[in-house]
């Protein structure tokens, strides 16, 4: 898939990025190990430990127009990190903790940075970096910027952009345009850093970050709510909003198909509440003062008990039961008992979701009537993950699948990727979302960014000459 490196170019990267700098052969490849989607078998990584080694790589790779592929934490779910047979680089050695500045609540990273270690570092201090997501232990603040990461509590503090203040980004040819912006407004034309967040490393290597913090929350209250009746989620969901006066910060939604899954063996987690509901949400609320917002949070719930828009409902009483709820949700390798998957990240209006839900069935059942399917996803932020499988994991099943789950998307004018990214996978898919402007201009900024088509090359956009589905 990539062109392979010369020894020349091999050397001059060896003498630019020092010892432990350059993995080659099976070295390389072994670091392909644990990855959540395909990354294929890269030839060489590349580790560099600045951003100045980052910048003499890309000007090395320049040169010689050599393609390469950016690895953070390798979670990312859409073959965005696929190297087959290429050029990696890696940010593994950049993961420093520069600063945290309590006062001005910023955090300086270097990209390489696991999201978790930051979040432990601004608890530390007594604050909140606030994006969270299953992976957190692995994902990267660089790979989180690339992919414009979502999460449990988009609902409350935004993606990943909200939460990005400035960074550092080095071009193909090596340039490094550092916008390591501290401030909150800053309207000094074009807001560079947008180029680089959620376009998946094709327009640049994010190198450093400053990332935005919030007052660390001091009040928790998570419940666990059985709902039958689909319509009864959005009113759920807006009660709460307004019962708990901005302090909702999580309202995931599961279906019972995925609530099966994780509450049952060989799952570990058991249910909250009873199973035999169509729907089940885990809710949460941060504050500022326990005793307060958990009497206004379990008032919240009982009035949504006596209205009828929930049918049960348990309240964590410590945080190992909290932390019990949160593990099922973020149990998502149980999808894997389906059989052979394909997983899917759509958006669309909450209005439009259960009869999207019905006739993405409806196309599943065509394929086979043995069909598996599991639902769950961050229904605040208007995001499902579909989990789909029909006994086979052939291109052309994976096809089928396609067509059932993005065909009734296309006609709600929903997104093929609420928060994963394009990466490879979606690629076909990217014009279902985007209008063809929208995409021309994307290629434009490609084309005038990465003339030579060396930064992740293949990701998000088609390759000219490659048609998009029809
Ligand atoms: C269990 C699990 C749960 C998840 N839950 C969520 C969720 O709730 N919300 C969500 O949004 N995602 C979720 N993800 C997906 C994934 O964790 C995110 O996409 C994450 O942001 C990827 O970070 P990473 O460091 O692993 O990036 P990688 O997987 O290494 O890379 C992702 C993409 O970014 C590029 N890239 C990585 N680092 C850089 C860099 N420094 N500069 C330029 N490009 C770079 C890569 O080339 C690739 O295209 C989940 C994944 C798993 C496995």
């Amino acid at each position: 898939m990539n062109a392979l490196p010369t020894d020349m170019l091999v050397a001059k990267l060896k003498s630019a990025l020092g010892a432990g700098g350059v993995l080659e052969g099976e070295e390389a490849a072994a670091r392909a190990q644990g990855g959540w989607s395909k990354l294929g078998k890269p030839h060489l990584v590349l580790r560099p430990s600045s951003t100045a080694e980052v910048s003499a790589a890309l000007k090395l790779l320049h040169e010689a127009g050599q393609p390469l592929v950016p690895w953070g934490g390798k979670t990312g779910l859409v073959e965005g990190g696929n190297a087959e047979g290429g050029v990696v680089l890696s940010l593994d050695r950049m993961n420093v903790i520069e600063e945290i500045d309590p006062v001005g609540g910023t955090m300086t990273v270097e990209a390489g940075c696991v999201l978790q270690t930051v979040c432990e570092a601004a608890d530390r201090q007594g604050l909140l970096f606030a994006l969270d997501l299953g992976a957190r232990g692995s994902a990267t603040i660089g790979g989180n910027i690339s992919t414009n990461a979502g999460g449990n509590r988009v609902i409350r503090y935004g993606m990943m952009r909200d939460l990005v203040l400035g960074l550092e980004a080095v071009l193909a040819d090596g340039t490094v345009i550092s916008s390591m912006n501290r401030m909150i407004k800053n309207n000094a034309g074009y807001d560079l850093k947008q180029l680089f967040i959620g376009t998946e490393g094709t327009l640049g290597i994010v190198t450093r970050a400053v990332l935005r913090l919030q007052p660390k929350p001091l009040s928790q209250d998570t419940a666990f709510v059985a709902v039958d009746d689909f319509k009864a989620l959005p009113r759920f969901l807006r009660h709460m909003e307004q019962a708990l006066g901005g302090t909702l910060s999580a309202f995931e939604v599961m279906w019972e198909s995925f609530y099966s899954l994780v509450t049952t063996p060989p799952a570990s987690g058991r249910p909250p509440v009873p199973h035999g509901h169509p729907y089940y949400v885990l809710v949460e609320g941060l504050g500022s003062e326990q005793a307060s917002d958990s009497a206004r949070f379990e008032r919240a719930l009982e009035t949504a008990l006596e209205e009828g828009m929930v049918s049960d409902a348990v309240i964590a009483k410590n945080q190992a039961e909290r932390d019990s709820m949160w593990a099922l949700r973020d149990d998502v390798s149980q999808v894997v008992r389906l059989g052979a998957i394909f997983t899917f990240d759509v958006s669309l209006g909450i209005a439009d979701m259960e009869s999207y839900i019905g006739e993405v069935r409806a196309g599943l059942a065509a394929i086979t009537p043995d069909y598996g399917l599991a639902v769950f996803g961050h229904m605040g932020d208007g995001n499902l993950h579909v989990i789909a499988s029909v006994g086979d994991h052939a291109l052309e099943a994976r096809r089928k699948v396609e067509r059932a789950v993005y065909t009734p998307l296309r006609a709600r004018k929903g997104s093929v990727s609420a928060e994963h990214g394009i990466g490879l996978e979606k690629r076909p898919y990217l014009n279902w979302s985007r209008s063809d402007d929208e995409v021309g201009l994307m290629q434009l900024l490609k084309r005038t960014l990465d003339p030579k088509n060396i930064l992740n090359p293949g990701k998000v956009l088609e390759p000219a000459g490659l048609a998009a589905a029809e």
